[in-house]
């Protein structure tokens, strides 16, 4: 099993926010303890006092220092413990696949950017899952995915949402190898939706503020295949030309229509 961690940042309804984001934290069952012990082992590196268990990683609070513990730390000290955090995507890395979609939201008026992210995310794990499980023949046959999402954001329009993909597909097709609708948890209780935190603020800094700072040593992990960055999605206006990797990897291949088409 296959498990896809999402969060999200940015404010549908704030009309002085360009951008809706979903980060995503795709972790092999097997790789899960591994990857909870790493985020526990950084958190207690902090030395914030306390319990390490009670300190709650979280990308905007954590860069803006409004709130405990992290109103006490000095801004650069801030930044650098996201990086720290945002490393384990690093070492761990032959765990995880991060997948990532950033959409313009006046763009994709009048449609929901919450559903519109959602879609895309669905599919793009969708795609890796059955990408993966060709891979790997007979034994990665059947690996199935779990996307979890952190209780308090759009549960019930996400769980509806979830249902009617995989009962009726989406645009793009049936959602087959997802073993059940989102899971929801506490998000204070799961260092992996955590990670997912980090990684969609990491996004929300590059694409809205144009601070790649969080998100460029991220960009190698994001799902890719024959130099297409199939798990990172920038959905915008046509012009001006973007030249964040997701736009300049689709530019320079053509194939990728022919991928995308190839959901069944
Ligand atoms: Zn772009």
């Amino acid at each position: 099993m296959h498990l896809l961690y999402v969060d999200d940042s940015g404010s549908v309804g704030n009309a002085s926010e360009t951008h809706f984001i979903l980060g995503g934290v795709a972790i092999f069952e097997r790789g899960i303890y591994h990857v909870i012990k790493a985020l526990d082992d950084v958190v207690a590196g902090f030395g914030l006092g306390g319990n390490p268990h009670d300190i709650e990683l979280h990308g905007n609070e954590m860069y803006n220092g409004r709130s405990n513990p992290w109103s006490s730390v000095k801004r650069s000290v801030r930044e650098q413990m996201i990086k720290a955090a945002l490393n384990v995507i690093v070492t761990q890395r032959s765990a995880i696949r991060l997948f990532g979609v950033a959409v313009n939201k006046a763009h994709i008026a009048p449609q929901d950017p919450v559903e519109y992210a959602f879609e895309e995310i669905c599919n793009r794990f969708n795609l890796y899952l059955r990408r993966s499980n060709n891979r790997e023949g007979r034994s990665g046959q059947g690996q199935r995915g779990l996307v979890i999402m952190d209780e308090s954001h759009h549960e019930q329009p996400l769980q509806a949402l979830a249902r009617h993909f995989r009962v009726n597909g989406t645009r793009w097709g049936s959602l087959k190898s997802m073993a059940e609708v989102p899971l929801f948890v506490d998000s204070k209780a799961s260092r992996a939706i955590q990670l997912a935190d980090l990684v969609a603020y990491a996004l929300w800094r590059k694409y809205e503020s144009q601070d790649g700072r969080f998100f460029d040593s991220t960009i190698p992990f994001f799902d890719s295949e024959g130099g297409v960055i199939h798990g990172l999605v920038h959905t915008k206006p046509r012009s001006p030309q973007c030249f964040c990797p997701s736009c300049m990897s689709r530019n320079s291949a053509p194939k990728f229509k022919a991928v995308t088409g190839d959901i069944a």
